[in-house]
């Protein structure tokens, strides 16, 4: 039997939930929540498909930003669509299943047997997602100093470590344990203050309030807080108006014993253009770094997902997944949810082979693959700096610095000749290329921060999909 999707099958509401489950996996957690929040597809006719949105702000991003992704995504399921419309729907807009008499065999099967999506419940008063919880946190070597000091937070906010400082690689699980530290303290004591913010949002909330003259009321609500959470706070970086007001937050939570959770993916001695008096306070509190989850846990975290999801998935099938997805517990998760959606939609457990042709476009080939240019864009934005600045001749300390990793990059990971990488920047000599090669690797024996900064930006380097 052929192991297709049959989206004829597939109701609106499905349809989306499969999308869904595949976009998530493309863009930040908060800008997934941000822009799919309360999306849903609303009719699909003629091959077009009409999605409601909840405002027009939204309808203009999906138009503009993500249209393609949306429309390559849902044409992975149903090749026929050509064409998405977007409406805004500021109410929820009423199901209307009865119009049917009858629903077939195949529809009610697929009724029946939902994936389990995120769910976006997020209580609106704090910006808390409550699926994040400690219970469904996997724990192992890599992130257990990372979990126990949250764990110790949650039991005595604002008394233990001020700030927690957690950092680590894109999708290790970074916005799950900030989120579950709150979700505890919360679930502790239901008065507790507490603000769950992205650094993007708290960023252009300060830009905002100050066009509007609010930017004392902003202040005043985050000064009443008794827990303050910032998600990836890497993104002040070069942002001065918002670490102004940020470090005035900081001090007078600080001062009254109230709890800061920070999150970042460098530790804040990497983090460029940071004011020195905010990265001596992050560095006062404790500093966790979560790295990357062994075999055993992928396959743990694995099993915990099929469990959330009432699914059972032959352990060779899991052993593939774990195995050939390393770096990133929310690739795992992608490869999962396609698998499980598979099930769902087909009703037959996928064996070996189909778990192989399902992931093929996921997993890349096990050889580590990269070229010249996504290094140059890594090291780039990994210093906050632009891709061109790297292959000018200027002479800035920072700038001669991730010119000389890029350069110490494409010779160990591409096996480029000195000439050849000389060539790129500016014409260098290759005496040049040689002496940046020699110095990185020479600090690298002796400065443990650049052996930091050298693994986060490889893991983004050969991070299949991010
Ligand atoms: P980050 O913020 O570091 O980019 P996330 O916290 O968004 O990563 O994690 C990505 C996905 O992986 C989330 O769906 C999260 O629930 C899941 N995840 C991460 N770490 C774990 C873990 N230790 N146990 C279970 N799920 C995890
Ligand atoms: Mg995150």
């Amino acid at each position: 039997m052929a192991y297709k999707f049959q989206p004829q099958f597939m109701t609106n509401e499905e349809l989306w939930q499969a999308v869904l489950a595949q976009i998530q996996f493309h863009l930040s957690k908060a800008n997934f929540s941000t822009w799919f929040r309360n999306t849903k597809i609303v009719s699909k006719k003629n091959n077009e498909i009409t999605v409601s949105v909840p405002n027009a702000f939204s309808k203009e991003w999906l138009e503009k930003k993500y249209n393609n992704l949306i429309l390559k995504v849902l044409r992975t399921i149903d090749k026929k669509i050509r064409r998405i419309n977007y409406i805004v729907k500021t109410k929820e807009p009423e199901l209307k299943v009865k119009t049917k008499t009858k629903l077939s065999k195949e529809e009610e099967k697929i009724k029946t047997s939902q994936l389990k999506l995120e769910n976006f419940k997020i209580n609106q008063k704090t910006n808390l997602n409550p699926k994040y919880t400690f219970d469904n946190f996997i724990v192992g070597g890599f992130n257990e100093l990372a979990r126990a000091a949250a764990w110790a937070i949650s039991e005595n906010p604002g008394m233990v470590y001020n700030p927690l400082f957690i950092y680590g690689g894109v999708g290790l699980g970074k916005t799950h344990l900030l989120e579950a530290t709150g979700n505890r303290i919360l679930k502790r004591n239901q008065k507790a203050n507490i603000q769950y913010i992205p650094s993007d949002r708290f960023i252009s909330s300060i830009v905002q309030s100050i066009q509007n003259h609010t930017i004392e009321d902003f202040k005043g609500k985050l000064r009443k807080l008794d827990v303050l959470i910032v998600d990836d706070i890497q993104f002040f970086s070069g942002k001065e108006k918002t670490q102004e007001v940020f470090f005035h937050i900081f001090n007078e939570l600080y001062e009254k014993n109230k709890q800061i959770i920070l999150s970042s993916d460098k530790p804040p001695k990497a983090i460029p253009a940071l004011e020195e008096r905010l990265r001596s306070r992050f560095e006062g509190g404790m500093i966790a770094d979560i790295g990357l989850p062994d075999i055993e846990t992928r396959i743990a975290i694995l099993k915990s997902k099929c469990g959330e999801n009432n699914i059972n998935l032959p352990q060779e099938v899991l052993e593939y997944i774990a195995t050939n997805i390393q770096k990133n517990i929310r690739e795992l998760e992608g490869a999962l949810n396609r698998i499980i959606t598979f099930e769902r939609i087909n009703n037959i457990t996928p064996d070996l082979k189909t778990t192989k042709k399902l992931l093929r476009n996921l997993i890349a080939s096990p050889s580590r693959i990269t070229s010249w240019k996504k290094i140059l864009q890594t090291v780039s934005d990994f210093y906050n700096l632009k891709s061109n600045t790297l292959l000018e001749k200027s002479r800035r300390k920072e700038i001669v610095k991730a010119r000389q990793i890029a350069m110490y990059l494409a010779r160990e990971e591409l096996k480029e000749s000195y000439p050849s990488i000389g060539r790129k920047f500016a014409q260098k000599d290759h005496t040049t290329v040689m002496y940046a090669c020699k110095k990185i690797s020479q600090q690298l024996d002796v400065d443990d921060n650049l052996v930091t900064e050298l693994n986060l930006i490889k893991q983004r380097i050969y991070n299949i999909l991010i």
